[in-house]
């Protein structure tokens, strides 16, 4: 059996980073971006109105007030998106729109409040400096600059940036296709007659769930009895895949069908056992280069495995340099014993009182109830030689679901 850490650097050494596709851009969100964004323009393009008002020369109005308002002549309209005919000559203002280019000849813009239309002319009633109510060209973006870098996540910043300089298209990494293939002459699946003796597969539908949720595309293989023939034949279809699950049927005494199978079409073996509760028999290993994991059957092995081993996989292969969830420290609010040698994960529900994380069990931490992760919105790690942890004491918390950080406090 080997340790958490040597278990995930062995596979994630396996994992390789797939290549590149062209997406439009609203389907780029959430991808990893494979290559760098630059601007092709100042934006704002041109010096633009901040305000509605007048675009003015600022010497013209140099004083102005209520009591001795000044009057200048005003030689056209500009709307957002219109460019200006005219240049403002002394004593002359072009009424603007917020957006519109600040004429040449003019400075500064005086906002419509602190105005009065009467005719053609304007009546100005505050002096303003050189540059006032505008936006400059290039104050968002310059020309050539790097608006986004390569390996970024896309959100929806950065979405609307694309956009901005110019871009409908984008190059992000591929999303690995996951075959799932769920083992055991127990299984049916959810719509078929669901007798007592058998149990509907949900580790089908958690899995593809969990393939989804990192952005990965499941690809359903269906379910096996525990024979040889129907676990090649479904394994066989997983191959067009970039990466294989494979459920159930590696706890002692079941594993060497799923072994020798796995073997028949030539599965690499890396390691078989991790020292983790739940999830200790995980096989990992690749088929013709492609990754393989022989996840545990039960519910909740299947669960916690896929999130410390699966997923930082998936993530490598579409790009991300992250691959981890938050560990946060919160403090214990009952005891808990075990036995020393394996890292556990408990299943475990964390929340802020007050400045501070606080965190309990869900209840009953036995592998197949899978309740316990439907209460839980992280995991408490026990390290390896812990043997007992009192209330009171600081915990390390891995976070599922950032959900309850609603209340605006940081991580610490
Ligand atoms: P195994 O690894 O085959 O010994 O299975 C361990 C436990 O997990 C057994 O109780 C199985 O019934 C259960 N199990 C196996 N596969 C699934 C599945 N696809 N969905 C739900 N439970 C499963
Ligand atoms: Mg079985």
């Amino acid at each position: 059996m080997i340790s958490v850490e040597e278990a995930l650097n062995r596979i994630l050494t396996r994992i390789p980073v797939l290549g590149l596709e062209k997406v439009d851009i609203i389907s780029s969100l959430g991808r990893v971006i494979g290559e760098d964004i630059l601007a092709p323009r100042d934006i704002p393009p041109l010096d633009n109105s901040a305000m509605d008002g007048y675009a003015v020369r600022s010497a013209d109005i140099k004083g102005a007030s209520r009591e001795n308002p000044i009057s200048l002549m005003v030689i056209e309209e500009l709307p957002a998106g219109a460019l200006p005919q005219r240049a403002p000559t002394k004593g002359e203002a072009v009424r603007i729109m917020t957006g519109a280019p600040i004429p040449p000849g003019a400075d500064t813009v005086v906002m419509v409040e602190d105005t009065e239309k009467a005719g053609q002319q304007v009546r100005v009633f505050q002096g303003v400096p050189p540059g006032e109510n505008m936006r400059r060209a290039g104050e968002d973006v310059k020309k050539g600059d790097r608006v986004i870098s390569k390996g970024s996540v896309i959100r929806a910043a950065e979405v609307g940036m694309l956009a901005s300089v110019g871009r409908a298209s984008v190059y992000v990494h591929q999303r690995p296709v996951v075959a799932i293939l769920c083992t055991g002459d127990e299984l049916v699946d959810v719509d078929e007659g669901i007798a007592d003796h058998k149990i509907v597969s949900s580790n089908s539908y958690t899995l593809s769930a969990q393939v989804m949720e990192c952005g990965a595309l499941p690809l359903q293989l269906g379910i096996a009895k525990d024979t040889p023939e129907e676990i090649e034949e479904k394994l066989r279809q997983g191959l067009r895949a970039d990466l294989i699950l494979s459920s159930a049927g590696v706890s002692v005494g079941d594993y060497d069908l799923v072994k020798d199978v796995l073997g028949g079409i030539g599965f690499q073996m890396e390691f078989w056992g991790v020292a983790m509760r739940p999830g200790q028999p995980l096989a990992f290993g690749t088929i013709r280069k492609k990754p393989t994991f022989g996840l545990p059957g039960n519910p909740v092995s299947s669960m916690v495995s896929f999130e410390q081993f699966v997923r930082p996989s998936l993530l490598k292969m579409m790009g991300h340099k992250n691959l981890f969830r938050p560990v946060v420290k919160a403090i214990l609010k009952e005891n808990i014993i075990k036995k020393p040698g394996r890292r556990h994960f408990m299943r475990a529900r964390v929340s802020l009182e007050e400045d501070r994380y606080v965190v309990t069990t869900t209840g009953p931490q036995g592998s197949g109830i899978l309740n316990s992760m439907v209460e839980a919105n992280s995991l408490l790690i026990v390290p390896e030689e812990e043997t007992e942890i009192k209330a009171g004491e600081k915990v390390q918390v891995l976070i599922l679901d950032r959900g309850f950080e609603s209340a605006g406090v940081e991580i610490t």
